[in-house]
């Protein structure tokens, strides 16, 4: 079994909705199970000015996929979720499912590179990483915990409780 941390983000039809399905569709993957997920958050989008603003949360899962297999997983999750691929990038979608880490291994093929090649410089992935795993280490990088100091908290916001029901 490996540990993996997906990152999960949407920005658009109810955005808080699309993060909670996705929690219980990376758990419904075959040979694969949600420890626990991070509370949401809000967070400015990168990219294109005028979208609105982004939820993001992070999950933890046990899993006996190979990485390939769980972004194989991830991307048909994001398809039912109404994911149209190749608009421009870091445009509006309702789901984006990223692979941050798998166990400490480092991967760089074709379509997968792990850890997520911007982990270290996103508060939004760093924050909620370290809720659900404070001590998390990001190969190559170091402390997740150190990472974000560094990086500060600017623009990014704990929802709170309630904020999951009415987001
Ligand atoms: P960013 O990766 O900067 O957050 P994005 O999420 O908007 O940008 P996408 O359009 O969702 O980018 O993904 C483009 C491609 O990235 C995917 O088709 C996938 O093959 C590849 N990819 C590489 N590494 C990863 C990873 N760790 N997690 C998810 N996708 C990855
Ligand atoms: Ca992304
Ligand atoms: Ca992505």
């Amino acid at each position: 079994m490996s540990i993996a941390y997906v990152a999960l983000g949407s920005n658009l039809d109810g955005p808080a909705r699309h993060v909670r399905d996705a929690f219980s569709a990376l758990d419904a993957l075959p040979g694969t199970r949600l420890r626990r997920h991070s509370s949401l958050y809000s967070s400015q989008p990168l990219g294109p000015p005028g979208q609105p603003d982004y939820v993001n949360a992070v999950a933890e899962l046990e899993t006996s996929l190979e990485p390939q297999a769980l972004l194989d997983g991830m991307q048909a999750i994001e398809q039912a979720h109404g994911r149209i691929h190749s608009l421009e990038r870091w445009g509006p979608r309702p789901l984006d499912l990223d692979l941050l880490l798998f166990d400490d291994r480092e991967i760089q093929d074709a379509r997968l590179i792990v850890p997520h090649p911007e982990i270290g410089r996103r508060n939004f992935v760093l924050g909620p990483l370290i809720e659900v795993a404070p001590d998390a280490r990001i190969p190559g990088m170091g402390s997740a915990r150190d990472l974000l100091r560094q990086l500060g908290t600017a623009g990014l916001e704990r929802l709170p409780d309630h904020g999951i029901e009415a987001a």
